[in-house]
């Protein structure tokens, strides 16, 4: 892959004068004679266009050997007496003859493109945020930071006096008893264990006894291979399709530009099938000995129920034998009146008798209620 190299040949613009595009290989502006100098971007060169798949400058190389020579002779200086552009092999100033002095500005040369790397790598593209990032990061904060706003608003309380307007209690007592049942369960959960019966209504053993009438039934599935299949994904990868031409140019600090081109290898996308083979499975029924067998468990037998409105609760009647056990269910609420752009109602629910009675009829409260109307505490006045 041979490297071609090329000498393209800038132009300037006097500011003298106005003459514009004057080739670089010139001074003097050919016009009014002023040398070019480094200031009003006079010694800022136009280049021209370049190919943007290879870098290619579109204009024609230089060919002449003069000009190639003043393209040879090194980096600019600017004269520190008249300011005047010389070539960089010449050791006094063509203007004003002044020698050259270490305090004489030099132009630099430079790359003007970044070297073409071959191979070229798979171009990734950056992770950026974009509109929908924006769009997201935007919803999060006007759903959280609005709602914590609101929220605030919302946990923001007022205290208003209000009165009990009744209380009401409702008690349970109910009767179990530890009684024989059959049951249905797996063989081999079921551990034969003897029944014990309970004491006061306590220390039961609930037992495995007699276990039979086995009969296999479905328990679950599962599941198990069964054999393979072949499977095909298009996939893409890169691979070397010929050749193409990348450039590279250098600004030689003279209003000459070197460029170098080379055919580099290109690569292209190309889709292919990717198979591979790989387990299938299906799902069987597992099946198990589900089998019947005795025990034991509470059992209602029987259910008392007593309630009262702006009274003092008790439990309901009920006798007992030594093999049951009680079972004590209570409820209590205290209805409530405040005023609040209206008059509202609230319920308390206590959860023990001791708070229950604390309570009675036609008793002054004061109620703490925020702004979203939910009633945080309610104490007695
Ligand atoms: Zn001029
Ligand atoms: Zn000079």
């Amino acid at each position: 892959m041979a490297k071609r190299t090329r000498i393209i040949e800038g132009t300037w613009n006097c500011t003298s004068c106005d003459t514009k595009g004057i080739p670089a290989r010139h001074k003097l502006c050919p016009t009014c004679n002023n040398p070019r100098e480094l200031t009003g971007k006079e010694s800022e060169f136009d280049f021209g266009d370049v190919d943007a798949k290879s870098g290619k400058s579109l204009r024609e190389g230089v060919t002449d050997s003069e000009t190639l020579e003043v393209a040879a002779a090194g980096e600019d200086w600017f004269c520190a007496y008249c300011g005047a552009a010389n070539r960089g092999d010449r050791p006094r100033c063509k203007q004003c003859s002044a020698e050259r002095t270490d305090d004489a500005k030099a132009a630099t040369s430079k790359d003007l493109d970044a070297p073409v790397v071959a191979p070229q790598p798979v171009a990734q593209p950056k992770k950026r945020m974009g509109a929908k990032g924006w769009l997201v990061l935007g919803v999060l904060f006007s759903c959280c930071f609005g709602s914590g706003v609101f929220s605030y608003w919302g946990s923001r309380t007022h205290e208003y006096p209000g009165e009990v307007t009744g209380t009401e209690w409702k008690r349970a007592v109910v009767q179990e008893r530890f009684t024989a049942v059959a049951k249905t369960g797996w063989r081999d959960e079921l551990r034969t264990t003897s029944p014990r019966m309970p004491v006061n209504g306590a220390g039961e053993v609930a037992g495995v006894a007699n276990v039979r009438g086995c009969v296999s039934r479905q328990r679950g599935t599962r599941r198990v291979a069964d054999g393979t299949e072949r499977v095909c994904r298009t996939k893409s990868r890169r691979v070397a399709c010929g050749s193409e031409e990348k450039c590279r140019r250098r600004d030689k600090g003279n209003g000459f530009v070197e460029e170098v081109c080379e055919d580099v290898t290109k690569y292209c996308n190309e889709s292919y099938e990717d198979c591979q083979n790989e387990t299938r499975y299906r799902t069987e029924p597992v099946y198990a000995q589900e089998c019947t067998y005795d025990t034991y468990e509470w059992k209602q037998v029987d259910r008392r129920e007593t309630s009262g409105t702006d009274d003092r609760p008790r439990w309901p009647e009920l006798s007992v034998s030594g093999v049951d056990r009680l079972r004590r269910e209570e409820h209590y609420s205290v209805h409530l009146r405040y005023e609040d752009d209206g008059t509202k109602e609230h319920v308390l629910e206590p959860k023990s008798e001791q708070e229950f009675v604390a309570w009675k009829k036609g008793q002054d409260a004061r109620l703490t209620v925020t702004n979203l109307g939910k009633v945080e505490q309610v104490v007695p006045r």
